[in-house]
């Protein structure tokens, strides 16, 4: 009960928050501080089915528009499309009768590693203290601690981010090979079967891209393409429309630009969200709406910080 009384002061407005997720470790992993593991998020759902109205995506923005949102209306949702989603957290959300949405970069499935997870796994299972991947660009990096690994693993993957696909690719098998670690598992995104069981179970499956590509680095032919072959490829997989989709990497501007907020509409979308804080009210733009998740480790923490982003968006910006 104590851990609900911020949201006493929760707004009267109508407002919907929309948390993202990406994966649901089964036990903690200390290079992946920032997932949550089985235990913390069966307390988050706990929490959330407990002092929120948790509302499929689709249904809660059209009560929103339509006047009729309860008060703390809450979406849960998941990007990228790992395993571990159905699981880890699936079991967790039929526990407490939550819906969710899962938005799957459709060319990761069936064995596919995302540069941001080959570059962890690689940089965790590296052996010696130092590692040196100038020859890629990548600086010099001292690996003695778990500390330094995961600066080291910051340091690569915000470098990475932004290579054009192709270097990119090429750089991370690099990568792997200078860390010496051998094969990295290839079981951590959802499969083919797995997307279509997530669909059966009430799951809404969402468009991410084929290929996570970030929409503001391609030309509009490309990016149109990104979009659409995604959608299809998950059409087929589940035989249900693909209604709703997810900007890789999020941010307004930066990662997705107003064309590709037109794009959504052309594409047969009815709703996209970004990465962006705060929460959406009756005029936001469908095309964008944000979303957010708190860090917190303490539940009255964590709902405080629900409040927070309710109230201002700005969450992120306060410690
Ligand atoms: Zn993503």
């Amino acid at each position: 009960m104590i851990a609900g009384l911020p949201l006493l002061a929760w707004p009267v407005r109508p407002v919907l928050s929309i948390l993202i997720y990406h994966r649901v470790l089964p036990v903690p992993d200390p290079l992946r501080a920032g997932e949550p593991d089985a235990t913390r998020f069966d307390q988050q759902m706990r929490y959330l089915a407990r002092h929120f109205s948790v509302l499929p995506l689709r249904e809660a923005f059209r009560r929103l528009r339509a006047g009729t949102l309860p008060r703390r209306a809450c979406c849960i949702t998941f990007d990228d499309g790992y395993a571990d989603n159905l699981t880890v957290a699936l079991p967790i959300l039929e526990k407490y009768g939550l819906p969710a949405t899962v938005f799957i970069a459709s060319g990761y499935l069936d064995g596919g590693r995302m540069f941001n997870d080959a570059a962890i796994d690689a940089l965790g299972a590296a052996s010696g203290d130092a590692l040196d991947l100038e020859e890629i660009g990548l600086g010099r990096h001292a690996l003695g601690t778990q500390e330094k690994r995961r600066a080291a693993i910051g340091a690569v993957l915000e470098e990475l981010k932004y290579r054009p696909p192709d270097r990119r690719e090429t750089d991370v098998a690099r990568l792997v090979e200078l860390c010496g670690c051998g094969e990295l598992p290839r079981d951590i995104m959802l499969t083919s079967p797995q997307v279509g069981e997530l669909s059966r179970r009430g799951v809404e499956i969402g468009g991410h891209t084929v290929s996570h590509a970030i929409l503001t680095t391609l030309c509009d032919a490309e990016a149109r393409a990104e979009i659409r072959s995604g959608k299809e490829r998950l059409e087929e997989l589940t035989d249900k429309p693909v209604k709703v989709f997810a900007y890789p990497n999020g941010r307004p501007q930066r990662d997705y630009a107003t064309r590709h907020v037109a794009m959504m509409g052309e594409l047969g979308f009815e709703l996209a969200v970004s990465t962006s804080p705060g929460v959406a009210n009756s005029i936001s733009d469908g095309f964008q709406l944000p979303r957010f998740t708190p860090w917190d480790l303490t539940m009255p923490k964590w709902g405080a910080r629900m409040l927070l982003n309710a109230w201002s968006g700005k969450a992120m910006a306060i410690c």
